[in-house]
This record gives structure tokens, sequence and C-alpha cells, in this order.
């Protein structure tokens, strides 16, 4: 079993698809191990994105991420950080997958709805970031 970290972004949640993001979870057999939602402060967004900094899109990625309330979910399942990857589609939405998240709810390279983990290292750096012992389990 793998574990992953995932967030339904500020335009996620201000677009009422918190339910559709999840339920595509639960389609795929992708077990919630931990849920909460939370709004990050600048700091905090620039803490969890801190591999970009220097690159152009920093600010303005960190500025979105704490724009509003984000849900943070732990997914656990086989394989879960490349399959969530599967589901979610590319960064770009214009170059993701027919079915993808990305794809069909996107509106922006930034606004692309969701985040996961994209290595066992990452996931093991943003699970921590997000949730204590305690509230994983
Ligand atoms: P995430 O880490 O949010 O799951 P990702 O792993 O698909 O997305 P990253 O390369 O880690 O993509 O980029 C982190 C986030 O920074 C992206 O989700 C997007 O919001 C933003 N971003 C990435 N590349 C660009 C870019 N070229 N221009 C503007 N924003 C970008
Ligand atoms: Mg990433």
């Amino acid at each position: 079993m793998e574990r992953t970290l995932a967030i339904i972004k500020p335009d996620g949640v201000a677009r009422n698809l918190v339910g559709t993001v999840i339920q595509r979870l639960e389609r795929e057999a992708i077990h919630l191990a931990a849920i909460k939602m939370i709004r990050l402060t600048k700091v905090q967004a620039k803490g969890f994105y801190k591999v970009h900094e220097g690159k152009p899109f920093f600010d303005s990625v960190t500025d979105f991420m704490s724009s509003g309330p984000c849900v943070a979910m732990v997914l656990e399942g086989e394989d879960v950080i490349a399959h969530y990857r599967n589901i979610m589609g590319a960064t770009d939405y214009k170059k993701a997958a027919e079915g993808t998240i990305r794809k069909e709810f996107a509106t922006d390279i930034e606004k692309n709805i969701v985040h996961g983990s994209d290595s066992p290292e990452t996931a093991a750096f943003e699970i921590g970031y997000f949730f204590s012992a305690m509230e994983v389990g």
C-alpha cells in the first residue's frame, strides 16, 4: 500500500467540485486515509511549493494557493501516486488526456483544480506538511 497527498485547490472548492473529485477517487477504489479543509497562508503555500522557488510562476501560484480554502487528503492504494496522477491529468490542462479531472475542469495552467504528490519522497514530505501522525494513523 502506498500513500499520496491530494489537494482540491481553491478553484475546485470555489466551484463546488469537492464531491465530484472525491467520487472519482472512490470510483477508482482509492481509499481516503485522512481529509480536512484548510486555508493556507502565503508563507505556508511557499513552504509547500518550495521546490518551485525561483521559477517565474512561484509568486503567482503561491498567491493562488493561499487565495481560499483547499481540501487536503491522504489517499491510499496500490501504486496510488501514479494512479492518482493519471486521474488528475497533465499540469497543462490543454495537454491532459480525455477523462481526466484537469481536462474536464481546469481553466488555466495554474487553476488546475487538483494537486497530487509526484514521488514517494514528495508524498512523505507533503503528507507531513498537512497532517500530524495522529490524524493519518
Ligand atoms: P501540482 O504540484 O500542483 O500537483 P504538477 O505536479 O502537475 O502540479 P508542477 O510542475 O509541480 O505541476 O507545478 C506546480 C503548480 O505550479 C502547477 O499545478 C501549476 O498550478 C503551476 N505551474 C506549473 N508550471 C507552470 C507554468 N509553466 N506556468 C504557470 N503555472 C505553472
Ligand atoms: Mg507538482
